[in-house]
């Protein structure tokens, strides 16, 4: 495939997966327009980089539904001078999304080879505003807190507190509850008093695995 058929596929995918179901935020459709999703899998996995399905990336790990891409960076309602947390680098896809969007994103991968390969393309394609570390993200960074906006893109078995108090008051947190096989697409409010709740719809996400989360396997 060119270049240009890459593109093709992008305009593609956000017409018929994301403008169809109801994706209206025009700066989420702009940025998925312009980040090549292709460029975060493997090479074998180029020619289905645009389908509406998550793929593998390696370690068992994936790179998300472009739909649950959108609908979770669109419920972070984003103006564009926010500072980000993402829990789960994987490919970086998202973060690259996310850098064209926000002023600056932190985001944590447990699984080191992950966030190498992660890296690579980030620095290949300029998103310079994304800033990456291993470690539990169900902890959060602590001293990089506090967020504008929290977003979990792996499923725990529940809102991790330690998340909610890295929030700032009008911060959203948008994250997948459940158990391992399917979970609610979950964003909260922090307000000045107690959270406001909110139910996306279902979704199935890998596991969040860590001390606020699944426990470690094997
Ligand atoms: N956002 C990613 C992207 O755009 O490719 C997709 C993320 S993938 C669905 C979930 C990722 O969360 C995996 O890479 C997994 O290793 C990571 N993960 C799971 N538990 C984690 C934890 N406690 N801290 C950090 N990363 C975690």
């Amino acid at each position: 495939m060119k270049p240009t058929d890459f593109a093709l596929a992008r305009r593609k995918m956000v017409q018929e997966q994301l403008i169809a179901r109801g994706i209206k935020n025009e700066k989420v459709l702009k940025a998925m327009r312009k980040v090549p999703r292709h460029l975060f899998l493997e090479e074998g996995f180029w020619p289905q980089a645009y389908g509406d399905f998550p793929l593998p990336i390696s370690e068992g790990q994936t790179i998300s539904q472009p739909y649950i891409v959108a609908l979770m960076t669109e419920a972070l309602e984003l103006k564009g001078d926010e500072k980000i947390l993402e829990i789960g680098t994987g490919s970086g896809y998202q973060a690259a999304v996310l850098s064209e969007l926000v002023e600056r994103i932190f985001s944590i991968e447990r699984i080191s080879s992950l966030a190498t390969k992660a890296r690579r393309i980030l620095d290949e394609l300029g998103y310079a505003n994304v800033v990456i570390k291993v470690s539990d993200g169900t902890y959060g960074w602590e001293e990089e807190a506090p967020f504008d906006g929290i977003i979990v893109t792996a499923g725990g078995p529940e809102v991790p507190h330690v998340l909610l108090q890295q929030l700032k008051v009008g911060g959203r947190l948008v994250i997948p509850v459940g158990d391992e096989y399917s979970q609610i697409l979950l964003r909260v409010v922090k307000k000045k008093k107690g959270y406001k709740e909110e139910d996306l719809g279902g979704c199935r996400f890998v596991k969040l695995i860590g001390d606020h989360g699944w426990k470690v396997e094997g």
